[in-house]
């Protein structure tokens, strides 16, 4: 019985793939973008969203998993492009993938033909999936279901790799996520041009490009303050260009 349960708790707990930057990190690049709008964006912004930040909207569409109307979204947070191939080549996954989501939902704020519900919906997914995009283990290998099949300790936790890159790191630093805003959200003026320059495919493949960094783990799969130490870094970064860019996007959409 004992080992019946444990393999139960095993498969439930690999099953149960993490999908996303964890809230705050979700947050953090919501936070962000709102200080890069143009006057007209934010007027249009708040009009769509309401008194809600978009801090706080960033994170609806992780919380719609719960709600069976939004099924066809299921897919959107997360794209397969294994190592040297371009996303052209790729099998398409028919339920949508980040990308294609991001596109779509893009072009279809652009058109302006959405009605105030579906407005506001978008505009919600589009804040979540930009952040997702920058998460290197949403552009996935196709082999280990974006790191959530590499199991690793996590401060001597049991833990997998996909987690401690949603929210296992953001999580350590233990600040509140306008505190982690605050710390990281200061880039160049250079940067801002730059990274506002590019688009979609780019941000996808500096993810990939990313995954050496990721995966350079010990044959212990025992990561904790050294892991922390050297590759923090990143998801600092990683959060700061999804912010800007985002404002870049919603600038151009408004
Ligand atoms: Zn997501």
């Amino acid at each position: 019985m004992k080992l019946l349960l444990l393999i139960l708790s095993f498969l439930l707990f690999t099953g149960a793939g993490d999908k996303k930057w964890g809230k705050n990190g979700h947050r953090v690049v919501g936070d962000i973008a709102a200080d890069y709008l143009d006057d007209e964006t934010r007027d249009a912004i708040d009009r769509v969203l309401g008194p809600e930040s978009m801090a706080i909207a960033s994170t609806w569409m992780d919380e719609i998993k719960s709600d069976s109307t939004y099924d066809y979204t299921h897919d959107w947070h997360w794209v397969t492009i294994p190592d040297g191939m371009p996303y052209a080549e790729t099998e398409k996954n028919p339920n949508g993938d980040l990308i294609k989501a991001i596109r779509d939902i893009t072009a279809d704020l652009k058109s302006g033909n959405l009605s105030t519900q579906e407005e506001a919906n978008k505009l919600k997914m589009l804040i979540h999936l930009i952040g997702d995009i920058h998460m290197p283990l949403h552009v996935g290998t196709g082999e280990d279901r974006g790191g959530n099949d590499v199991r690793v300790e996590w401060f001597w936790d049991s833990s997998n790799l996909h987690r401690v890159w949603d929210s296992g790191m953001i999580d350590e630093t233990q600040l509140s996520y306008t505190e982690l805003s605050r710390s990281i959200n200061h880039p160049t003026n250079e940067q801002i041009v730059n990274w506002q320059n590019s688009g979609v495919l780019h941000w996808a493949r500096e993810s990939m490009d990313l995954r050496e960094e990721v995966y350079d783990l010990p044959k212990d799969k025992s990561i904790n303050y050294e892991y922390m130490y050297r590759k923090y870094d990143i998801v600092e970064k990683r959060l700061l260009q999804a912010g800007v860019r985002l404002a870049g996007v919603l600038n151009e959409i408004y």
